[in-house]
């Protein structure tokens, strides 16, 4: 579909457990614990990831990098974000602006999210100011606010290059 404009919507939820880094849009932060999965776990950067897809209409991480496959074992998710967008690139689009919120109940993203914008602008092929992420805490509340979790939001907006 040659459309100037796609929008894309992501979301992804993962478990904190201890003994694991803690990676954020590609950027290790200093936790008691990480986050559980087959690849680095990295919330945000999958969050990201199934936007990008979304908006091209490619189907979502899942399809692309299955969690049963051993080459996506401890993966820097930061190289399947690269990934997917050389698929939207192919498709002859590029990225114009990342809105995240990252839900977390500690530790305190403030300090990192500059080099987390940092390091997505990289990997996106754009400026850190296309990129804005945001944390927020859950109140206490349900599995990320009793710190048993962490989960992001995050919307991609395509242009026809
Ligand atoms: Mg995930």
């Amino acid at each position: 579909m040659n459309v100037p404009f796609r929008i894309g919507i992501g979301y992804d939820i993962h478990r904190l457990v201890e003994g694991r880094r803690l990676i954020l849009g590609g950027v290790e932060i200093p936790f008691e614990k990480g986050l559980l999965g087959h690849s680095d776990s990295d919330v945000l950067t999958h969050a990201v990831c199934d936007a990008l897809l979304g908006a091209a209409a490619l189907g979502d991480m899942g399809t692309h990098f299955p969690d049963t496959d051993p080459r996506f074992k401890d993966v820097s998710s930061l190289d399947l974000l690269a990934n997917a967008f050389g698929q939207i690139a192919a498709l002859g689009y590029a990225v114009q602006n990342v809105d995240a919120v990252v839900l977390a109940e500690r530790p305190r993203l403030g300090p990192y999210v500059k080099s987390i914008r940092e390091s997505l602008a990289a990997i996106l092929a754009i400026e850190p100011g296309q990129i804005s992420v945001k944390a927020k805490t859950s109140e206490g509340m349900e599995s990320v606010g009793r710190g048993e979790a962490m989960a992001a939001h995050a919307v991609v907006l395509l242009a026809r290059k």
